[in-house]
């Protein structure tokens, strides 16, 4: 379904679309999610990668709970936007045999997937809010504050030790 689909005629309509579309990213993420750990060399990288593992499947039952509340079926529909980041993600990663070029290249995929997620619950909270669903809009926001904690992290380990191994 395409965003200018005479299937969305208001907010509500969007609303739940984007729903459906972080709903499938967040699907993708946590099937991606075990090969990212599976190439970490650095250990806080890859327990990073494993406690995110953890906290997608629990966005992936917040979605669920927020479907619920607004009196829709879970359904996923295509995000061309993560297949391409993460198909990107693997090609750059496919291409790297140094163990610590490839760490510093698996967090900026990471954070690419962390920052569409922040824009989509960013949104997602907002519209939650103006439809009056402000129960809606609070377990979103606690997605959106886990992607962005988990982007914290990932600057910090970059900037503390990954990239500095990585330039060696
Ligand atoms: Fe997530
Ligand atoms: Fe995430």
């Amino acid at each position: 379904m395409g965003f200018f689909s005479k299937d969305i005629k208001t907010l509500d309509d969007l609303f739940v679309h984007t729903l459906r579309d972080i709903y499938y990213a967040e699907k993708e993420i946590k099937k991606a999610l075990p090969d990212m750990i599976e190439k970490a060399t650095s250990t806080e990288l890859k327990n990073g990668f494993e406690m995110h593992l953890r906290e997608t499947e629990g966005h992936i039952d917040r979605l669920e709970q927020v479907f619920e509340m607004h009196g829709e079926k879970a359904k996923a529909v295509n995000c061309p936007a993560i297949d391409g980041i993460l198909k990107e993600a693997n090609e750059v990663a496919g291409d790297i045999d140094d163990k610590q070029v490839l760490d510093a290249a698996l967090i900026a995929a990471a954070q690419a997937v962390e920052h569409y997620e922040m824009t989509r619950y960013g949104t997602l909270v907002e519209w939650a809010k103006q439809l009056g669903r402000d129960d809606c809009a609070a377990v979103l926001k606690k997605n959106l504050d886990e992607e962005k904690a988990t982007d914290k992290k990932l600057t910090v380990l970059a900037e503390s030790s990954v990239n500095l191994a990585a330039a060696e």
